[in-house]
């Protein structure tokens, strides 16, 4: 489960920009995740729970913003909305698709006590 080393990271961010805010406590943290980005969102916010326990994130919320994925189509020579990796194009249902967006994980924002 790679989530829990996702997690980890997560949490390493959230308490560095903690530290750096003089923060006592952190009570939400939002998550940027690509919809193309392989992560079960379940096993992240059940592996978010596990690691937060007594670091400064413990009980803080963890609020998902999904970005849609994006793909470049070589035939239709344009940007395409791409909902699952190993989909087709949806205009012309060729597979030479290269990923633009969707992949990614990052810490958007944190909201401190
Ligand atoms: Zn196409």
């Amino acid at each position: 489960m790679h989530e829990m080393a996702l997690a980890e990271g997560i949490v390493q961010i959230v308490e560095s920009a903690a530290r750096a805010n003089d923060a006592q406590a952190v009570r939400a943290v939002w998550l940027e995740l690509g919809a193309l980005s392989h992560v079960e969102q379940e096993a992240l916010r059940f592996s978010f729970d596990v690691v937060t326990r007594g670091t400064v994130a413990a009980g803080a919320r963890l609020e998902v913003l999904t970005t849609p994925g994006l793909a470049w189509c070589m035939p239709c020579g344009e940007s395409v909305d791409l909902a699952r990796l190993g989909d087709p194009c949806p205009k012309c249902g060729s597979h030479q698709l290269q990923v633009t967006q969707g992949e990614e994980m990052r810490v958007k924002e944190i909201e401190i006590a």
